[in-house]
């Protein structure tokens, strides 16, 4: 096994369980590791410290373990897989009746770096972001299929676009195991199809589950805007919840072909709802302000890496003023960041610039995270990168 020897005092973070290797901490490599094989990490002391996958680029060793006598092999997965099942049955997420969508690994919240696998009623959807977790993909697959043992029948591996392009790994998108699944879970009691095909993530935005739920009590009566519906979620819960209307808005004909979909999965008929392929700005710049009393404004992550977060957060800023200045008085609005890169308190900053741009009186009601099956790793707080807040808007 290839061995990296970092830098003196590199391996202070290591020591608090962060489970990376940035590629600056490396003093030097013994032989040339390929990318995505197994390599042990040694201190400037040249005392081990952990051991995980390694690849070209600033994260150069995402940690498996700590452990110097832990060998990654089928019995390691099938462990891994184990304690993040138990997990989630053990806060009620894995046999409710009307449920049967949640995450079943997060990455670094689950000490698996670069891997997701999401449950969709008999299927998983497993996505590697590092090229060790790809190379592993049949034994994940095998481990993962005895530990669920008999709940999936299929499990598909999703990572055309989620793998460093420079590694030369080629991924193809496709059934590890079964085929021919029937793409339609169902989260708290609504149906929802899956597109694991084509779609984004793994088919679906399983983190704002919760915060669905907690849109559907505050629909009753009120006059909805999802923007950036992408598969309707947000739009399907308030009609459940009993908004008068139901406006859904994405710049994607795709997605407001899926909303529409959704709907009908649902409320089939129902004349509540309408949806709308239209950029976000030009649409809140042109409706009328006296339309809407609930707006859910969820955009794609602004900004994908640190550079980009002054931009970022003029457009959070912007895109936020509108929903203030637009909202009718009484209503509320929810407004959610998922850039890793824009911290907890800077789109605070962007959200409250732009309340008192607008000149509104606002308050929090709820400030909302992602939900308990996508955990936060203590020793990785990066990992935390769902923010939302409620807000009544005077
Ligand atoms: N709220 C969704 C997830 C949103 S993902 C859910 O709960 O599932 C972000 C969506 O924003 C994508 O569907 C993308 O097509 C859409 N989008 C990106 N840029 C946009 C823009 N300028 N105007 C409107 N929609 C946009």
């Amino acid at each position: 096994m290839h061995k990296v020897h970092l830098k003196p005092g590199k391996e202070e973070s290591l020591k608090r369980f962060h489970p990376w290797v940035f590629s600056g901490a490396i003093a030097h490599i013994d032989g040339e590791p390929e990318e995505g094989e197994i390599v042990e990490v040694y201190t400037s002391k040249k005392e081990f410290i952990a051991k995980g996958h390694f690849q070209i680029g600033s994260i150069a060793v995402r940690v498996l373990t700590f452990a110097p006598d832990e060998t990654i092999d089928s019995d390691f997965w099938k462990r891994k897989l184990s304690i993040a099942y138990d997990m989630r049955h053990s806060i009620g997420l894995t046999e409710r009746p009307d449920n049967n969508t949640y995450r079943l690994v997060h990455g670094e919240g689950d000490n698996l770096p670069g891997l997701v696998i999401d449950i969709y009623a008999r299927t998983a959807v497993m996505q590697a972001h590092s090229a060790g977790m790809h190379l592993e993909r049949m034994a994940i697959a095998d481990a993962l299929a005895e530990v669920l043992n008999g709940r999936i029948d299929n499990i598909y591996y999703k990572s055309e676009n989620t793998l460093p392009y420079k590694a030369d790994l080629f991924p193809e998108n496709g059934f590890l195991k079964g085929g021919n699944a029937d793409n339609i879970a169902m989260e708290y009691g609504l149906k929802f199809h899956i597109d694991w095909l084509k779609g984004q993530k793994t088919g679906f935005f399983v983190d704002q589950r919760e915060n669905r739920a907690l849109l559907e009590r505050y629909a009753q009566g009120r006059r909805v805007l999802n923007m950036f519906c992408y598969t309707g979620g947000f739009s399907v819960y308030a009609m459940r919840g009993g908004a008068t209307l139901v406006h859904s808005v994405d710049s994607s004909g795709k997605a407001i072909d899926l909303t529409n979909q959704n709907m009908e999965l649902n409320f089939p008929a129902d004349t509540r709802h309408q949806a709308f392929a239209e950029d976000a700005f030009k649409y809140l710049e042109r409706m009328d302000d006296t339309m809407y009393d609930l707006i859910v404004l969820d955009p794609p992550a602004f900004a994908k890496h640190r550079d980009a977060l002054r931009n970022a957060l003029l457009g959070y800023r912007k895109l936020n003023q509108k929903a203030f200045e637009k909202i009718r008085p009484g209503g509320i609005l929810f407004t959610f960041s998922c850039s890793q890169a824009v911290s907890k308190e800077n789109f605070r900053t962007a959200v409250f610039t732009a309340a008192a741009l607008s000149g509104r009186n606002v308050r929090i009601l709820h400030q909302l995270t992602q939900p308990a099956d996508h955990p936060v790793n203590i020793y990785h707080p990066e990992g935390e990168y769902l923010k939302g807040l409620i807000l009544y808007v005077e």
